[in-house]
């Protein structure tokens, strides 16, 4: 199509979006924020890109840090796998960024679509992304009909991407697409009257603007049930770093029990494990069960406390800490929130 990135361009001079990450060419900074932006809204990811820039602001720092204090600054931001990706990769850079697509591509953690960000924006390399707003508008520019969640329909817009890329300014073509499919092109009720590719757009002309992106099917999410207990033993409490390959890999958490299905209060006593930590001791509910949505599953979580006798202690694999501490361990939103409500743990910013 003539003029694709012509059209682009002006509609990106009036619609741009001031962002910290977008007037730097620092490969360093580019890629903190790609992987921030990976799972999270600018909004939200605004903030957490400014506080981690300014206690981690290169390659050297991040990769000296602890994976805990790393953890701590990704706090609430989910996906933690990607902070563990992000410090492992800065470990293994000796100090200097690769300049290079393949030693890019080659970080723990980036895929194709973060490699050709961090190239074309840091280094003006002519790689095109290919992330959602690239694969909804051009899969509507050009009426694609296979599906964008399958190889050859991502295979498909790669190419189309590719070929459109304005080869002299492949950061600002690859900034202005992306950018139109976040302000113009959005999912839902696109606003195609205003739109400077109405005249070019297959799916308007064709009436598939709700129909397209098409995708192959939705991925079927799984239920957990969770029971968090709070411990309480004077001024002491109790965390558990989570060891396993499972969600929130390297954070901490206050003990957990885990059942197939719902738990009333007065089953989760019976429960070997509960047993096997807390004897005969009775919880008590202190925040009804919150419900957390990952990409693969849903938990549903109810939060416990007790009090423990003084001179009993739990397993080794619980830290005993001040209570007052609490704040400075890295948790997942999830344990964070049930502790919030259930008063057990101070609101940040409050
Ligand atoms: S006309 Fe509508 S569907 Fe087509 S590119 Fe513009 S906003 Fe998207």
């Amino acid at each position: 199509m003539k003029n694709f990135a012509q059209i682009l361009l002006s509609w990106y001079a009036v619609h741009k979006r001031p962002l910290p990450w977008r007037d730097t060419q620092d490969p360093y900074k580019i890629w903190i924020s790609e992987i921030i932006l990976q799972q999270t809204r600018v909004a939200q990811g605004y903030d957490y890109f400014l506080r981690f820039i300014k206690r981690f602001p290169d390659v050297q720092t991040l990769a000296a840090a602890s994976q805990d204090e790393v953890l701590k600054y990704w706090e609430g931001l989910g996906y933690y796998s990607r902070a563990r990706n992000l410090h492992a990769a800065a470990q293994s850079m000796n100090g200097v960024f690769p300049s290079s697509y393949e030693g890019v591509l080659a970080l723990k953690g980036v895929g194709e679509y973060t490699a050709a960000a961090i190239c074309s924006f840091a280094y003006k390399m002519p790689y095109a992304v290919v992330d959602g707003n690239v694969l909804r508008v051009l899969s509507r520019i050009f009426a694609v009909s296979l599906p964008i969640d399958s190889a050859e329909g991502k295979g498909q817009i790669k190419q189309l991407a590719q070929r459109l890329l304005d080869e002299r300014h492949p950061d600002d073509f690859n900034q202005e697409i992306m950018e139109f499919g976040a302000l113009q092109c959005v999912p839902q009720n696109p606003d195609c009257a205003q739109c400077p590719f109405k005249k070019q757009c297959k799916a308007l002309q064709n009436d598939k603007v709700d129909a397209l992106p098409v995708r192959a099917g939705k991925t079927k999410l799984s239920r957990r049930y969770f029971s968090y207990v709070y411990v309480a033993q004077g001024p002491y409490t109790y965390l558990r770093r989570r060891e396993e390959k499972d969600i929130w890999q390297g954070l901490y958490e206050i003990p957990l029990l885990q059942s197939a299905s719902p738990l009333a209060p007065e089953d989760l006593c019976r429960l070997k494990e509960f047993k096997k930590l807390f004897g005969s001791l009775s919880p008590r509910l202190v925040c009804a069960p919150l419900k957390h949505i990952l990409s693969h599953q849903i938990i549903l979580a109810s939060f416990y406390a007790l009090t423990l006798p003084a001179k009993k202690r739990l397993p080794k694999e619980f830290i005993r800490i001040k209570k007052a501490d609490l704040k400075n361990y890295a948790l997942p939103r999830l344990v964070q929130k049930g502790l919030e409500k259930a008063g057990l743990l101070a609101k940040e910013n409050a």
